[in-house]
């Protein structure tokens, strides 16, 4: 079978010569794909818009002996509204860049990623306000962390393996979780977490992405951006990879 047919997100494009792109992008069903957009960067290539970062196409696609080429792409959604805002352009760019850095290896579970990145994607697009958008990247960093197997250890403590119920605990990005209070009294960590925070993080993890829960409707923007910067750091401390998210943005908007 020399052709086939998948749903896929742009996520970051090369120039391969004067015409051409290499589109590097997160498919349904193979994970992260390339692909070659032939014509691209002439005035009437029949791709065009479709090939803009941060879109979702279903494409035909021509299996190469060494570079796969796209033969057409139908627009599922082009995400409108996170190009008319930066703070949408920044939190996509965001996400778009933690599987482009993590995502390969990972098409096993290539339509689980998928979903979780389309839905996270959307949700920003149509968010109303800040904080509508940083919850939806928070579930993005706590599921994808746990579906590529670095799940947030928020329920017991990674020391002494008994559920936290107390008010006080400790997070530790490099041990992977928290910490209760007795146990940090020779571990001496210095980050302390609020156990609303830790409730909230609990809930962004086990309920449904599209579920609004009352955390989702309680929290505000300072609340979730703490948890933001606080998944931030755990995802560079176990992944190595620094995200370059400015850089994306630019290339998205010219
Ligand atoms: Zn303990």
């Amino acid at each position: 079978m020399n052709n086939y047919v998948t749903e896929a997100i742009n996520l970051k494009s090369y120039n391969l010569n004067d015409a051409d792109k290499i589109i590097l992008m997160y498919s349904k069903d193979n994970g992260l794909i390339k692909g070659v957009a032939k014509g691209i960067k002439k005035p009437k290539s029949k791709l065009g818009a479709r090939m803009d970062l941060l879109v979702a196409n279903t494409l035909q696609i021509l299996k190469g002996r060494s570079m796969d080429t796209i033969l057409q792409a139908q627009t599922v959604n082009h995400f409108r509204k996170t190009r008319e805002n930066y703070d949408k352009l920044m939190l996509s760019s965001y996400i778009s860049e933690i599987i482009v850095n993590l995502g390969e290896g990972s098409e096993n579970a290539s339509e689980e990623i998928y979903d979780l990145l389309f839905k996270a994607l959307n949700k920003i697009s149509n968010a109303s306000d800040k904080k509508e958008m940083l919850i939806a990247t928070i579930k993005f960093q706590l599921k994808i962390l746990l579906i590529l197997g670095f799940c947030v250890e928020l329920d017991s403590c990674l020391c002494c393996r008994e559920q936290v119920l107390d008010e006080e605990m400790y997070f530790s990005s490099s041990m992977g979780g928290i910490v209760c209070k007795e146990c940090n009294e020779h571990l001496g960590i210095k980050l302390k977490m609020h156990y609303k925070i830790r409730d909230f993080l609990q809930a962004m993890l086990q309920f449904d992405f599209d579920f609004e829960s009352d955390y989702d409707r309680k929290a505000n923007e300072k609340v979730c951006q703490v948890c933001f910067d606080l998944l931030d750091e755990y995802i560079k401390t176990h992944t190595n990879k620094k995200q370059k998210s400015v850089k994306l943005v630019k290339e998205c908007l010219v």
